[in-house]
């Protein structure tokens, strides 16, 4: 068994442990496999092992690597995400987790209509007030979304957040809760157009207590691949 798989059975067994820990299904938790900077060949290892849905940050990456993975992988856009790139991308993703403004929103949703589709997004909550960190504040989530889900062709599923990088997993705990609220309370406005079945929160570090305070999507890379090495600029 190549290194790899073994990492996903691993991951496999940690999911469904704290999935069972929180009285939770392992079949409703996602394992997205983060991709960036990893190569097809690599990537398609894991797909192998089952992992059918893939994470990349930028744009370039999911244009460089949509063909040679073929029809079998579906694409997730985890990164930040110019309004000037979406028009690239609109028809080759599922889901794309990081919207954080009505400007982006709108472009989405413009971009969404030529191309004959409702584009499922998660709006991105910049939990713990980072200040290097995309997202909009907690605070100001529910009026945002009250807007973008005033457009056509734009479907909104849920939240996503990166929590902060910490030592001991535990201490993103109370921000994964706080998440896990924020959409309960966003859902109990019934808003139309708005969904709240999506949260997608905890990576390699922490999907753990992620998943007990309520993830529905974990998106792991380092765990899945080894650490990442990054092309010199
Ligand atoms: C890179 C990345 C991940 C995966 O991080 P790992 O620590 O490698 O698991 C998850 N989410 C986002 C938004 C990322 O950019």
């Amino acid at each position: 068994m190549g290194e790899i798989q073994q990492n996903i059975n691993q991951i496999q067994k940690r999911i469904e442990a704290a999935a069972q820990r929180s009285g939770r299904k392992k079949e409703d938790i996602l394992l997205l496999a983060v991709s960036k900077t990893i190569d097809v060949e690599r990537i398609k290892e894991a797909v192998a092992c089952g992992l059918k849905e893939l994470g990349e940050n930028k744009v370039q990456e999911i244009l460089e690597k949509y063909e040679p993975m073929g029809e079998e992988v579906k694409w997730h856009l985890i990164g930040h995400l110019q309004t000037n790139k979406v028009k690239y991308i609109i028809d080759k993703v599922k889901l794309i987790h990081s919207v954080e403004s009505l400007k982006l929103a709108e472009e989405i949703s413009k971009r969404a209509k030529k191309a004959n589709k409702v584009m499922d997004i998660l709006i991105e909550v910049n939990m713990a007030a980072e200040e290097s960190k995309f997202g909009v504040a907690p605070e100001d989530t529910l009026s945002l979304i009250q807007k973008i889900a005033l457009l056509d062709n734009i479907c909104i599923r849920g939240l996503m957040t990166v929590a902060p990088f910490v030592e001991n997993s535990e201490e993103n705990r109370e921000c994964f809760r706080r998440m896990k609220q924020l959409s309960v309370d966003i859902n109990a406005e019934k808003i139309d157009n708005v969904y709240m079945d999506i949260l997608s929160m905890g990576m390699s570090n922490d999907f753990e207590v992620a998943i007990e305070e309520g993830a529905t999507i974990v998106r792991v890379g380092t765990s899945i691949f080894g650490r990442r090495i990054y092309p010199q600029k």
